[in-house]
């Protein structure tokens, strides 16, 4: 079935208090504060949920106990839109410019162009490549991001391997070891980043083998992934996993190109630099989440949360220095 997207000409020429640009955890969470701060707020998203959709439960966001990913996303929304902000999704900011009058000219890649006396960028960042040969021939035809939402499509088959050594690798292998017989765990050193409650589970589980200091060299196939060639760092040993699939659950990186074809300050890896109080270096403009320089090292939907609150503070000062 194909989801019909909202429509947007009523939003053509609108000016906004604040044009959110991203509907993850930041940008729903900056939505319900400017809101509440009774500035008119507009979220424009590609879809609703960031990367929260591509989780399953989170057990880690204070007073939700454990939730599913897809009805916490749904209740930010929910939430900011109860306090009065519009969203619009299926859509993509493309570019954004200051006006002589201090306002944004925001233009989408649907054709909208509108308003925005503040900025607030939650644009999250993407999913990371891991560069092998076979990677990108194979990408859908057995080479999967997201082994959360993709796990039961290999329901029954023989195994897979999953790339990784964080929270999404590790969530990724319990999972998966409930639809495959076998799930092979690779990661690059000893140490994991994953919660050691992840790491507990995992190893209690018989059909998971975890091989630790290896890397992908190769991902082999004919119409779909057959093998996957790894390789110890430490021996140098080369070995070829017959696999159905590889999970790819290597992190995230900010779109570096985005950012500073807009004008956006970044660090070299392409983060937006912000301040503490979610400042870039463009006035009016701020920034949270997963695509700033701040709290770099813990991604957390509350931390999320938290920039997005601070950046919209922050935005409705903008607007009582500078007028609205
Ligand atoms: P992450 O925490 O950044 O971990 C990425 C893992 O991939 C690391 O182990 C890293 O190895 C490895 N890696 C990175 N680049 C690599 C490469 N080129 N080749 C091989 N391995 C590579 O990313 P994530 O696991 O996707 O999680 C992202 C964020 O979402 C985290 O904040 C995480 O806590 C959160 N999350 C939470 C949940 C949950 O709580 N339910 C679930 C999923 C994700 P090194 O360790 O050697 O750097």
């Amino acid at each position: 079935m194909r989801l019909r997207l909202p429509k947007t000409k009523e939003l053509e020429g609108k000016t906004f208090d604040t044009v959110i640009i991203g509907g993850g955890p930041a940008g729903f969470s900056a939505a319900i504060y400017t809101s509440r701060f009774l500035m008119s707020s507009l979220v424009i998203a590609e879809n609703v949920g960031g990367q929260l959709t591509l989780t399953d439960k989170v057990d880690d966001y204070p007073g939700t106990l454990e939730v599913p990913a897809a009805d916490l996303v749904r209740n930010f929304k929910k939430h900011a839109e109860m306090f009065g902000t519009r969203v619009h999704w299926g859509d993509r900011v493309e570019t954004f410019k200051r006006l002589e009058d201090g306002r944004y000219e925001i233009l989408t890649r649907r054709g909208l162009k509108l308003y925005g006396r503040t900025v607030i960028v939650a644009i999250g960042s993407k999913r990371r490549k891991l560069g092998v040969p076979g990677e990108r021939e194979f990408a859908g035809r057995g080479v999967s991001y997201c082994s959360v939402c993709d796990a039961p499509f290999f329901a029954g088959k023989e195994a897979v391997v999953v790339v990784g050594g964080g929270d999404a690798a590790f969530e990724g292998a319990l999972m998966l070891s409930g639809y495959v017989k076998k799930v092979y765990l690779v990661h690059r050193r000893k140490q994991f980043r994953a919660k050691p409650f992840y790491v507990e589970k995992v190893l209690t589980l018989p059909n998971v083998e975890i091989l630790v200091d290896t890397v992908v060299e190769e991902i082999r196939g004919e119409k779909t992934v057959n093998e996957v060639v790894v390789k110890n760092k430490i021996t140098g040993e080369k070995k070829a996993l017959k696999v159905d699939g590889v999970f790819i659950e290597i992190g995230f990186e900010p779109d570096i190109e985005w950012a500073r074809k807009n004008g956006l300050n970044t660090d070299e890896r392409g983060y937006i630099v912000v301040d503490e109080w979610m400042r870039t270096n463009l006035p009016g403009v701020f920034a949270a989440g997963d695509c700033t320089t701040m709290w770099l090292g813990f991604r957390q939907v509350v931390t999320a949360a938290a920039m997005g609150a601070v950046a919209a503070y922050s935005a409705f000062n903008y607007l009582a220095e500078h007028g609205g």
